[in-house]
């Protein structure tokens, strides 16, 4: 019988083994998503980055070029002054040069907004396309490990399920058809080491004399609680 539980352990590896192979064929491809994901967010941002930097400036050539035609037409209606003959003209006068003062501050103030903008947006640009750069090599790297990961899944579970064949053959039929009883029913492991002199699964206490019809291994042994059939390994003396 112990013969049977140990060879009954190394199936459980391989199904364990098969059982992951399985999982991976979900996890790598989204593993492989969110890593493409990753870049195209980074290149996203730099790209909107780069037309925020791109309108900034031209508002600001834009602003420029304005300024210095109010600041023109300021001078020319400041040398105006010296020849106003009446207050009418007089007041018409200072009520367009306030007029002009007051479109020339905020152009300044937005001025200043815009260029702070550029300066803002020019660091970050620059930090970006350095982690830009790393950030592809690094997930292109990555994304080549995942593909030949998961273009070796299918021989790999062949391999697995060829193992498998060939050691169920080995062992005897009732320990087997309980085995695929637990492992149907329960899910996870179906064979478990004694552990703390309890059950390794569900933690159950045992009898000195269970424990000591486990160690001789003379015949399958269930837990009473969780079902597993329960094995005596030399963890199992801690
Ligand atoms: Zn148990």
């Amino acid at each position: 019988m112990n013969g049977d539980l140990e060879l009954l352990l190394r199936l459980q590896n391989i199904d364990y083994d098969l059982g992951e192979l399985e999982r991976s064929k979900e996890y790598i491809p989204d593993m492989m998503e969110n890593l493409r994901n990753e870049v195209e967010d980074s290149k996203t941002k730099f790209d909107t980055l780069k037309s925020e930097l791109s309108s900034a400036r031209i508002e600001q050539k834009d602003i420029e070029l304005t300024l210095q035609q109010k600041n023109d037409r300021l001078k020319e209606l400041q040398g105006h002054m010296m020849a106003i003959k009446t207050n009418k003209e007089y007041d018409a006068l200072v009520s367009e040069i306030d007029k002009l003062k007051s479109d020339i501050g905020d152009l300044e103030s937005r001025g200043l907004v815009l260029l702070e903008l550029i300066e803002g947006n020019e660091n970050e640009i620059k930090g970006l396309e350095e982690k830009l750069g790393s950030v592809d090599k690094i997930n292109s790297e990555q994304l080549t490990s995942l593909q030949t990961q998961i273009d070796s899944v299918g021989s790999k579970v062949s391999t697995k399920e060829k193992e498998r064949t060939e050691l169920a053959g080995q062992i005897g039929k009732r320990a087997l058809s309980v085995y695929e009883r637990i492992r149907k029913g329960k899910g996870g492991a179906a064979v478990v080491a004694v552990k703390k002199r309890a059950c390794g699964a569900c933690y159950k206490a045992l009898p000195p004399q269970r424990i000591q019809e486990i160690r001789k291994g003379e015949r399958l042994i269930t837990c009473d609680s969780c079902g597993r059939m329960l094995i005596w390994t030399e963890d199992s003396n801690n």
